[in-house]
This record gives C-alpha cells, sequence and structure tokens, in this order.
C-alpha cells in the first residue's frame, strides 16, 4: 500500500524523482482492474491519472485518506470534481502543458488531410507512383471553422494563420472583440454559419453536459462537400454515427479523428473510408509535452502532500 497511486502510463524525470522522495506505486494498467484500484485506494493520500481511470463517486469513496487527485493532462471530464470537492479533496489538472502539441497536431492532419498523405504513401507502397491522383489543396487562402476558441483553438487559429487561413469561430462563451480573435482578423459567427462557410473545421470544446453528441448527422450535412472535419477534443462530442454517415453520403470531403466516442474504439465503419484519418488519442503525447505534464503533477503532489 503506498502513498501516491499512480494508475496510468505516466512516466518521465519528475516521475523518477518523485518515487525518490515518496512512496509510489506505479502501474500503468491499474485503471482497467477497478477492484482491485479501490483496494490500494483504501491508503493512498494521492492519486495521479491521465484520462483512462474514472475517478467517479465509487473510487472516492474508497478513498478514505485521498488529499489530491492529479489529472495529467487536460480536460477533467473523467474526475468527479464536484463530489472530490465535496469530500475535500484537491483536483488538479495540467490545462496548459499539452495545448501546443495538439494545436501542432491538429495543424499535423489539416495537412494530411488537405493534402491525401497517407493514401499517397499507402499507395505508393503498393508499388504505384500516381501523382495526379493524389492532387490536393493549399491551405492559403481556405477558412479554417474553429468550434471552440479556448487556448488550444487559439493556438491552432494562430498557425493556421501563418498559413494564410481565414478564421472564423463558433463558442458561445467567446465575445465578438474579443482580443485574441481580432488579433488574428477572425470573426465570431454562428455554429451553423461555420458549417456552412469553413472549408476545414477544427473542433477543441471541452466535453460538458451540453457537448456531449454535440455535433451530429445534421450538423454534418450542412458543411459543404468540399469541407474537412478533425476532431482533437473529446470523442464524445460527436455523434459518430451520424458523423459516418455523412461522409459515405459524400456530405464532407474528409475527417480526421484523434479522439473516439470510445476509447479504445469498437471495430467501426470508420476504418474502411479512404478519406479518413485516425490516431489513437496523440495529440498531447510529444516529448515536451508529456515532461511538462508530469512536471506539474508531480509539482501539485508535492505541494499538498507537504501541506
Ligand atoms: P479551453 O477551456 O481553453 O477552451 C475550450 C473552449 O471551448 C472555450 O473557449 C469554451 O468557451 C469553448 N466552448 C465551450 N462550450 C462550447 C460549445 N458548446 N461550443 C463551442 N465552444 C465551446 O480548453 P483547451 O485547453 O483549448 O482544450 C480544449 C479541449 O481539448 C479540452 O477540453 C480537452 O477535452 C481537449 N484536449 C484533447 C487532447 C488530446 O490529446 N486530444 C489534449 C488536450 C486537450
Amino acid at each position: 500500500m503506498s502513498d501516491v497511486l499512480v494508475t496510468e502510463n505516466i512516466q518521465g524525470a519528475s516521475m523518477n524523482d518523485l518515487m525518490q522522495d515518496l512512496d509510489v506505486e506505479f502501474d500503468a494498467y491499474l485503471w482497467q482492474n477497478v477492484n482491485l484500484l479501490k483496494q490500494k485506494l483504501e491508503q493512498a493520500q494521492a492519486l495521479i491519472v491521465r484520462n483512462q481511470t474514472k475517478v467517479n463517486q465509487e473510487l472516492i469513496d474508497a478513498a478514505p485518506n485521498l488529499k489530491i487527485i492529479a489529472r495529467a493532462g487536460a480536460g477533467l471530464d473523467n474526475v468527479d470534481t464536484a463530489y472530490a470537492k465535496e469530500k475535500g479533496i484537491v483536483v488538479s489538472y495540467t490545462p496548459d502543458a499539452n495545448s501546443l502539441s495538439v494545436a501542432e497536431l491538429t495543424l499535423g492532419l489539416m495537412l494530411a488531410l488537405l493534402r491525401k498523405i497517407p493514401e499517397a504513401r499507402q499507395d505508393t507502397l503498393t508499388g504505384g507512383w500516381n501523382r495526379v491522383k493524389f492532387t490536393g489543396c493549399e491551405l492559403h487562402g481556405k477558412t479554417l471553422g474553429l468550434i471552440g476558441m479556448g487556448r488550444i483553438g487559439t493556438l491552432t487559429a494562430t498557425r493556421a494563420r501563418a498559413f494564410g487561413m481565414k478564421i472564423i469561430a463558433a463558442d458561445p462563451y467567446l465575445k465578438a472583440d474579443a482580443p485574441h480573435l481580432q488579433e488574428l482578423d477572425g470573426k465570431l459567427v454562428s455554429l451553423d454559419e461555420l458549417l456552412a462557410q469553413a472549408d476545414v473545421i477544427t473542433c477543441h470544446s471541452p466535453l460538458t453536459p451540453d457537448t456531449r453528441k454535440m455535433l451530429t448527422y445534421q450538423h454534418f450535412s450542412k458543411m459543404k462537400p468540399e469541407a474537412f472535419f478533425i476532431n482533437t477534443s473529446r470523442g464524445e462530442v460527436v455523434d459518430e454515427r451520424g458523423l459516418i454517415q455523412a461522409l459515405m453520403e459524400h456530405k464532407l470531403a474528409g475527417a480526421a479523428l484523434d479522439v473516439r466516442e470510445t476509447e479504445p474504439p469498437h471495430q467501426s465503419a470508420l476504418n474502411q473510408l479512404e478519406n479518413v484519418i485516425l490516431t489513437p488519442h496523440i495529440a498531447a503525447f510529444t516529448l515536451e509535452a508529456q515532461e511538462r505534464v508530469v512536471e506539474a503533477v508531480c509539482e501539485d503532489v508535492r505541494l499538498v502532500l507537504s501541506g
């Protein structure tokens, strides 16, 4: 039984330092065994998780000594923050540490979609040399529609501006005169306007009761047939069946998803669609972001456990 429990694959120099100073139990797969996790939580004072561990009432009730739940990453949708607060447990997370990496992956997916990079690679590997077939489009002059323009949305928009894209955003909490929108010559629009106008749509809203399955078949049907959709936020924001139907009916040109409704995902029609790029929730997985994330959670745990 340890003071600090790490239930997912969270490693780095700062974690090694923490292990030297405190009694830390590290088990990258503990999140999969809820009964064992509950037993180990009896003594734990700190719980360090990524996004797989569902820190719900049941887990929190099993942890009478818990002082802090430290979430390595952005988005607290896997933690019952209200119940933790009720129990006097500090909940910390690292919202800034991986934003840049997520924005960079979003740009990478944008280029991969518009220049058909994955299909061209596959074709070349199987002996093809089809240059005309893989004619793509430039980002320059295209309109980027951001659903959610907080940290990651803004970093994505800044990078897209450097490619010469125009920026529009739909965000119920954003003001039309927000400085970060104005600096990018961006325009606040309704979701319907965004769907109708954008050539590339990227989603950066958090998962909340309001945003769960916020984007449905009806929404994807309003996109331009030559437009692309990219999600690097949370899979549950999208009604995946609706997206599949819209893709099959060519209501949009293609999609790239780093996040899925269920993770890991079940067999899906998305796997068979050529104009779809799927990545396994890797947006935050860069060496730099992971070191920043681990450093931040270890610091939070030290602070709380040292009183
Ligand atoms: P943020 O809080 O800075 O920004 C979120 C923005 O979404 C805010 O501006 C908010 O007003 C807006 N928003 C809220 N409800 C909305 C709605 N209904 N429609 C449109 N916009 C809405 O968060 P962030 O740091 O930019 O991160 C965004 C999300 O990205 C996180 O919540 C997390 O789920 C996800 N994320 C994913 C990864 C990954 O590995 N793929 C990594 C980090 C973060």
